[in-house]
């Protein structure tokens, strides 16, 4: 499955030569016994790679593999990413196993949501119940002290691998990570959006890392303690803000079951926003859904109406994910998720759209009931918060 990653600019070294033969032969190999072989020749090349700040030997690997054995892409991928969030250590003479862990926010707001330091009553309670309820008793956790938007996250392979080190070193070490101000970039503006909190686990190695490995333990048990109990502990930090929790996990799992779940959570908040903004039942909105691409379908553009009306007054994207393509289900979600907000008016167009933004602002354009791509505008009338500046 192709996955989220940033950009590179591929350039074919000797090194990325070699990497994508050892990829191949990986994917053909016959035993676990040459599997292990493959992989730990593998995962010494990737380590140096990472180490070395190489991270276009990895992408254009990556990319060159996606077209050509995606057996080998499946299996790279898998080994960048494990020794990107996990590893080993040794601490005064113990030795751990290290995993970096994300535990992901959905959230909405009219107001600006806040990507912030987490004050710290709240970051020993947040602690309390990640160790409580979600990770194994013999873990040792790390919390880095701020919600970080998805822009916020260490960008590449490199740079995350570094920062996870940095909370892995902090949990053997028994404390928290502090974020200095101004280490972080500003963040986006956004309706609905994903917040991160990062830590660092280790355990004695070999040992369960979450509660659910334990004898005792279930995941579902898990992640409904962590729902019911440390949202309070949220609270400040996501002052004026709608949030839902997500299940805590290795941080590229967890990254990905967020944006999963964003999509229906985008979806719904908007209808929300655009109902309570405009005053108006759910009855009286319409919703226009239309595919939009730019090699192939990269996403579906959801307008809404006032019913019978033909201005866009808002609008949100649904972005395929991984392997998506014009077979997945998403068509199907959309409108059930439309229904479910009340919104029986849906038009859905079939002709493909090129995937457009606005010039001045870059907002992604919406397709309208008569079949054009336009800008979003809330009517002047509506006491709403400006979406649209120029
Ligand atoms: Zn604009």
């Amino acid at each position: 499955m192709k996955r989220t990653r940033f950009p590179g600019r591929p350039k074919l070294t000797r090194d990325a030569e070699r990497l994508g033969r050892l990829a191949v032969s990986l994917s053909e190999a016959g035993s676990r016994l040459e599997d292990r072989f493959w992989e730990s020749r593998i995962a010494e090349l990737v380590v140096r790679l990472l180490e070395a700040g190489d991270e276009a030997a990895l992408e254009s690997t990556l990319d060159r593999l996606w077209g050509s054995s995606p057996r080998g892409y499946d299996r790279l991928i898998d080994i960048v990413e494990a020794h990107t969030e996990s590893g080993t250590l040794e601490h005064r003479g113990v030795d751990y196993d290290v995993l970096m862990i994300a535990a992901p926010v959905l959230t909405w707001s009219r107001f600006a949501i806040p990507a912030a330091h987490i004050p710290a009553g709240d970051m020993k309670s947040l602690r309390a119940h990640l160790q409580g309820h979600v990770l194994a008793r013999t873990a040792r956790l790390s919390l880095a002290d701020f919600l970080f938007s998805p822009d916020q996250l260490p960008r590449g392979y490199g740079n995350t691998l570094r920062f996870a080190r940095r909370l892995w070193a902090g949990a053997v070490e028994g404390r928290d990570v502090t974020m200095g101000s101004q280490e972080l970039p500003d963040t986006q503006r956004f309706l609905a959006d994903t917040r991160y909190l990062l830590g660092g686990v280790a355990v004695p190695r070999g040992g369960a890392i979450f509660r659910w490995q334990e004898d005792d333990g279930s995941r579902a048990q898990a992640l409904g303690q962590w729902q019911t109990q440390a949202g309070p502990s949220l609270q400040t930090a996501l002052r004026g803000c709608a949030f839902e929790l997500v299940g805590p996990d290795a941080y590229y799992s967890a990254w990905r079951q967020a944006d999963r779940l964003s999509r229906p959570y985008s979806l719904r908040s908007a209808a929300d926003y655009v109902r309570s903004t405009l005053e108006v039942p759910p009855a009286g909105l319409r919703a226009v859904v239309a595919p939009f691409h730019d090699q192939q379908l990269e996403e579906y553009r959801i307008a809404f109406t006032l019913k019978e009306k033909g201005e866009v007054t808002y609008g949100v994207v649904w972005p395929l994910l991984g392997a998506e393509d014009e077979d997945s289900d998403a068509l199907k979600s959309i409108e059930s998720i439309l229904r479910e907000c009340g919104i029986a008016d849906i038009l859905e167009l079939e002709h493909p759209f090129p995937l457009e933004y606005c010039d001045d602002c870059g907002a992604p354009l919406f397709p309208s009931p008569d079949g054009e791509a336009v800008h979003a505008e809330m009517p002047e009338s509506s006491a709403s918060v400006p979406t649209h500046l120029h």
